[in-house]
This record gives C-alpha cells, structure tokens and sequence, in this order.
C-alpha cells in the first residue's frame, strides 16, 4: 500500500484538489448471483459521501445504469454510468448522443437474448446488456454465450467485451471508465481509483501514467482482490486490498487524514 500511503500525506493540505473515484461491483459492493440484488456494503455510501463532503471529487464509476447508481448515493456524489455514456452531477444527467441512436438495435438484441437465454440471463442496461452465466449447472453455456455474443455483434455492429463470469453487447462507442476519470480530473492534484475488474483496466492505467508522468502529484490504482481477479490486474495497479469488505476500512484512512467538519 505503499502509494496510498504517500496518497494519504499529501491530500491534508487542500482537500479540493483530491479526488477519489471507485467502481460499485464487487468494489463498493459484494458480487450476488443475481446482479439486480447487489447493494453497497453497509456503511460504505455514508463514507462516500463524507467523502464528498470534503473533497473536490467523488464519483462512482461503473459499467451500471446511472438510475441503478442513484438509488444508494446521496446527490453530493458523481455517477458516472454506462462506462462514461451516462454522466450525472449537480442533479442533471448528461448522455452521449451518439449512444441514443443505438437504442433500438439494443432493445432488440436484449429480447433476442431473453428468448435466447432466459430472463435471469439478461440484464438490460439501456445502451448496452450484459448476459451472465454466473450460478448456472450448465458446463456449455459460457461458450454458447460467447458464440451468440459474437456472432450478434458481427451482425448489428455491436462490440463484445468479457466481464466477470458475464458477457457484454456494447454500441462501438469508444468511451472507457479511463474517458469518465479524465473528465473529471480538472483542478485535481492527487487522485485514487478503486476497481476489482478488467472494466476498470482502463481507469487503473491512466492513473498509473499521470503519477508516471507527474500530472498527478500522488495518487493510487488499488485493485479489490478476489478468487476471480484477473491475475494481469495486478500488473496495471499500484496498490491492493482484499474484497470489498476491506474499502470501509480504507475510505476510513482517507476520513481520518483529511478531518471531520
Ligand atoms: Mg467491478
């Protein structure tokens, strides 16, 4: 934890110019079999927003709708949503245009799914769906869903991508968790991101190159380690802790660090 510890000296000074930034699954929160369950875990969302009391910048970034998101965080926290499509702050939601005219071609590929694969299968994300084989007896159909995924994303123009034990339908949008951090990093000397998946690879990599290139003063990529961490993660992060159930703890650092007011 050596970089959230040189973190943690630096960001008394000027709590507005610290930003902290976290994925929700699996880092916030502990993954469930069915994702529609997931919650934070407890306490977690009053230190979020805490956080955002005091610093220049809290914002949770994942791969979820921004509604999803709403429900837990007070409006003092940024939402990003949809890996950066959906931006919300200051109560108003910003999208990225051009996901609008995928809508259509969603919505059709998520019924396709549902008859495909079940509805429990699917998950529905407005501008992009995500088909999991978590939990499932079937030995086949993790590649069964890779090759309908595929094979869909040939046909529409779709971008597949693999997640935790889940697959995802994308519109060829390039936005990344990396895109959301960089939108919201203006006036920001120290930063940390908090992330458990190959989602976040992107967001873990550009905080690691602007504390290389001295654009960050201090900062951390801290990886939320569990059985099914990619293994590479460890390569992109700088720090690491273990599960989720460990973030109070270190969001209590931070709170201490900085003062209550
Ligand atoms: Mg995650």
């Amino acid at each position: 934890m050596h970089n959230f510890e040189r973190f943690l000296t630096e960001i008394g000074w000027d709590p507005s110019t610290v930003a902290v930034f976290s994925d929700f699954d699996g880092t916030l929160s502990a993954i469930q079999p069915d994702p529609a369950s997931v919650v934070p875990i407890p306490g977690i969302a009053e230190r979020i927003d805490r956080l955002a009391e005091r610093l220049g910048r809290v914002a949770v970034v994942s791969g979820r709708p921004v509604s999803f998101l709403q429900g837990f965080f007070s409006e003092r926290v940024e939402l990003s949503g949809l890996y950066g499509i959906e931006h919300w702050a200051h109560k108003r939601l910003l999208v990225d245009h051009t996901a609008i005219d995928w809508l259509p071609a969603i919505r059709t590929t998520v019924s396709r799914a549902v008859d495909e694969f079940g509805e429990a299968a699917v998950e529905n994300k407005k501008y992009s769906l995500t088909l999991h084989h978590r939990g499932s007896t079937d030995p086949e159909l993790p590649k069964r869903m890779e090759e309908w995924v595929l094979e869909r994303a040939d046909l529409i123009g779709l971008e597949a991508r693999v997640a935790r034990m889940s697959f995802e339908l994308h519109p060829p949008i390039h936005r990344s968790k990396a895109d959301a951090v960089a939108d919201m990093l203006q006036g920001i000397e120290s930063a940390i991101y908090i992330g458990d998946d190959v989602g976040d690879r992107p967001a873990f990599q550009l905080i690691s190159a602007l504390l290389d290139e001295g654009a960050l003063t201090s900062g951390a990529a801290i990886l939320v380690r569990s059985d099914e961490t990619d293994p590479s993660l460890e390569r992109v992060t700088t720090d690491a802790i273990d599960g989720p159930e460990a973030v109070p703890a270190l969001l209590d650092r931070i709170l201490e660090t900085i003062g209550s007011e």
